[in-house]
């Protein structure tokens, strides 16, 4: 067990046992597009991607994003979370204003920035090496959507790059110690419990910060829905999602923090399951069941 004695290594503890206080992510979208939405790529986006590229909660500048946590949160310190579409995909002069901007501003403790392994060229990686040195006492992490390890989903999901692409991009941020979390869906049509199983092998063995586990979504006006609504797949049930969460979560390195074991999708946009839209009553049952089992992160690794 941790010292903060705590079934799993959450981003909220993680934070607490490192800065010494709460911080609360802001989700921004500062306008940037995605290759596999503005046709370089593709132009039909990944199946799940919902018209806000996945950010549709996101404010456009730090200031509104406070404000509205400020009823909910009353700690001092942020971390700007840039999540809307690919955050590295655009003029490496833009994205250092960007990126700057952020770190200097007095309330905010580090960025996160979303994006894919494909959109992390040698000059974005001279710009997060250099911002390193210039924030010295500010953290600057990269998350990337992974969503599967499995060739066949990564198609049928039109993800766009090739496991070989992720792992390049894994190699050349860990070269220069920039934190890399990263995003799994589960439920995805096709992909089972065997198959979760082999991606956190295969996640245990690089050199990951976080990893963010999201329930699939089906979200309207994607073509997921359309597949959906044509030919409905099965989905998790809440208690389904809750065993599978915690068999998953004891073959986790005990090290890894884990930033997320489900999503909570705009509410008027979804689509199915709707029980996912009561992210409280969610995680309260998959708590109450990992106290139930005796869970903790890792157990099955030991
Ligand atoms: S990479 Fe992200 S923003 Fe781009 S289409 Fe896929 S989910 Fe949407």
């Amino acid at each position: 067990m941790y010292k903060h004695e705590k079934p799993y290594y959450t981003l909220d503890t993680y934070l607490k046992e490192t800065y010494g206080e709460k911080i609360y992510k802001i989700s921004l979208d500062p306008g940037f597009t995605c290759p596999n939405r503005d046709g370089t790529l593709s132009r039909r986006g990944c199946i799940f991607c919902s018209e806000g590229g996945s950010g549709d909660f996101s404010s456009t500048t730090i200031e509104e994003g406070i404000r509205k946590v400020s009823d909910k949160f009353t700690g001092q310190h942020y971390i700007a979370y840039f999540q809307a579409y690919t955050n590295t995909y655009g003029p490496v002069s833009k994205l250092k204003e960007l990126y700057q901007a952020a770190l200097d501003h007095p309330l905010i403790i580090g960025i996160s920035i979303a994006t894919r392994p494909d959109c992390l060229g040698i000059e974005v990686l001279q710009l997060l090496e250099a911002l390193k040195v210039q924030y010295p006492t500010k953290f600057i992490w990269i998350e990337l959507g992974l969503q599967t390890i499995h060739e066949q989903t990564a198609i049928y999901i039109r993800r766009g790059y090739t496991l070989a692409c992720f792992e390049e991009a894994v190699k050349n941020l860990h070269r220069i110690q920039i934190p890399i979390i990263v995003h799994i869906i589960l439920g995805l049509p096709g992909e089972t419990k065997t198959d979760y199983l082999k991606t956190m092998h295969y996640l245990n063995q690089l050199p990951l910060q976080g990893l963010k586990l999201h329930l699939l979504h089906i979200i309207k006006n994607t073509d997921l829905a359309e597949d959906y609504l044509a030919t409905p797949f099965s989905m998790y049930s809440l208690e389904d999602y809750s065993l599978l969460i915690i068999e998953l979560l004891e073959h986790v390195r005990r090290d890894m923090v884990i930033h997320r074991i489900t999503g909570d999708g705009p509410k008027d946009l979804l689509i199915a399951p709707l029980w996912s839209s009561n992210k409280k009553k969610v995680l309260n049952h998959i708590h109450k069941e990992m106290k139930e089992k005796q869970f903790f992160q890792g157990k099955q690794l030991s």
